[in-house]
């Protein structure tokens, strides 16, 4: 929550902050996100105009989680921007015929930035977290993480003619 009201509610009144907040539960996606309580830091712009106040930021934190294909632990920094017009009240009580209620509100003066947040962490996640750009994901047979162990092979190794087959079949999916 942040508290507007120092700007006042003179358009053109501009406030700039920086400041690191705790990251909320849920900040991501299952595979993927900001571990809770994980700093989270902030640069905001909050400007006044006619409606309400403009919150202009950008975040900065780590996102824990797993590798898509090996499962192995990986950590990456992220930074991701956002931009939302928060209505005060009144003008959102009054306002006719928009249509829109998905307007965010400024309540009592207070702007929740949870949600636009978290709109912005999920929408700059990877698909597909994954530990380096190629990594060659588990062995099928075993198990093993072969980007530990590249040369890895068993026994009754597949000809490899057919392995390259195999690799151009899982490059496909
Ligand atoms: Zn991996
Ligand atoms: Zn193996």
């Amino acid at each position: 929550m942040l508290d507007t009201r120092e700007l006042g509610r003179r358009p053109g009144s501009m406030r700039e902050m920086t400041r690191t907040v705790p990251a909320p539960p849920d900040l991501g996606i299952e595979v993927l996100g900001v571990a809770e309580g994980a700093p989270v830091e902030l640069d905001l712009r909050l400007e006044a105009v006619m409606e309400g106040v403009l919150v202009t930021g950008t975040a900065r934190a780590t996102l824990t989680g797993e590798c898509a294909r090996c499962l192995e632990p990986l950590t990456e920094d992220t930074e991701v921007s956002f931009q939302e017009l928060f209505v005060y009240e009144d003008h959102a009580l009054h306002g006719e015929g928009t249509g829109d209620d998905e307007v965010s509100t400024l309540e009592e003066d207070l702007v929740d930035l949870e949600p636009l947040l978290r709109d912005a962490v999920v929408l700059a996640l990877p698909f597909q977290p994954l530990c380096m750009d190629d990594c060659p994901g588990l062995c099928p047979e075993c198990g093993a993480r072969l980007a530990d162990d590249p040369e890895h092979a068993h026994e009754a190794a597949i000809d490899p003619r057919w392995a390259a087959l195999t690799e151009i079949q899982t490059n496909d999916d």
